[in-house]
């Protein structure tokens, strides 16, 4: 590892992955540095849509057979629990397991030499000596630097006079179980559920050997998204969930207007670039039309 780099890429989510394989696959020297160890859980539904499908093709130039786990071309669609319409001939849906589909972005692009380093966390930006400071003591200089730091940026707040008002944000709340499928007769049908909260939305997306059942909403009108998670969880599966629960910030409608400042640019989550309607995000973060 060096100790400066042309591209230095904060966070190795699909944002971070797509960016220091694109520089890299382009003979710019670039390191791509993560607070966590890789394969690392990342809470999502992990629903990949065409568009997904489209940019990660874009960006690494590969089928994508090997990184999601099943597939469906419909969907239901709940309110209050009743079944309000299902869609069998949607188009292409894919559903992944966050933690092998991001383990297989960072070793597309470790595999191009790029500089990976793991468990390590920035902690300071200094835009002036353009340099970061890690946990570990070590300082980073760099040319240009991209934030994919995901929602709670630290890069996102060294360019950006205030950081997101969070009460703009949405909070989801999802947990795996293995106890329920998804399939109306032999067909896996992801299944939405409105009416569970205010602007915001309930999901069960299947998985190979689990489902995911979540739910989420905009902070300011969903209200309590963890009790309503578990009237959720229960009215789907029959059971209370008694796991510790876990949740996970959206940047929701809230994207920076300031995405680039001296030599940075943030994004993905980082910049806010979700869907304001269904939260989608993985397919957000490509820079390849930069
Ligand atoms: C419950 C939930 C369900 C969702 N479901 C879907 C879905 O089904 N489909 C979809 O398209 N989107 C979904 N999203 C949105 C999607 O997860 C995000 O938009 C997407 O992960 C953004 O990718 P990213 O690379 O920008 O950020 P992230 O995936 O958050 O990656 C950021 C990375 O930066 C690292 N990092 C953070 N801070 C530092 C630091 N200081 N130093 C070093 N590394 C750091 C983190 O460890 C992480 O690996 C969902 C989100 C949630 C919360």
């Amino acid at each position: 590892m060096k100790n400066f780099y042309t591209c230095l890429v904060v966070g190795a989510g699909p944002s971070g992955s797509s960016a220091a394989y694109t520089f890299a696959k382009n003979g710019i020297d670039a390191c791509v540095i993560d607070k966590a160890i890789f394969p690392r859980d990342k809470l999502c539904g992990g629903l990949l849509t065409r568009r997904t499908k489209q940019c990660y093709s874009d960006v690494f130039c590969s089928g994508w057979d090997d990184v999601y786990e099943c597939k469906s071309n419909g969907a239901l669609f709940f309110h209050k629990g009743q079944m309000i319409n299902a869609i069998e001939n949607y188009g292409e849906l894919y559903f992944c397991n966050r933690r092998t589909f991001d383990h297989a972005l960072l070793e597309k692009v470790t595999a191009t030499g790029a500089d990976v380093v793991l468990g390590d966390r920035v902690e300071v930006v200094d835009t002036t000596s353009r340099t970061c400071l890690l946990h570990s003591g070590r300082k980073i200089g760099y040319r240009y630097m991209i934030g994919a730091d995901g929602v709670n940026s630290v890069v996102a707040r060294a360019i950006t006079s205030k950081g997101f008002d969070r009460s703009r944000f949405a909070f989801a709340v999802q947990a795996e179980t293995p106890d329920i499928i998804c399939k109306q007769e032999d067909m896996v049908m992801p299944e939405i559920y409105f009416g569970e909260v205010d602007w915001g939305y309930g999901w069960v997306f299947p998985k190979k050997n689990s489902c995911s059942v979540g739910i989420g909403g905009l902070c300011k009108k969903s209200g309590d998204v963890t009790r309503r998670f578990r009237e959720f969880y229960f009215a789907r599966t029959n059971q209370l969930y008694s796991a510790p629960l876990k949740g996970h910030y959206i940047p929701f409608g809230n994207f920076s207007r300031n995405a680039v400042a001296k030599d940075i640019i943030i994004v993905g989550d980082a910049a806010g670039l979700v869907d304001p309607i269904t939260g989608e995000g993985i397919a957000y973060g490509n820079l390849y039309k930069f």
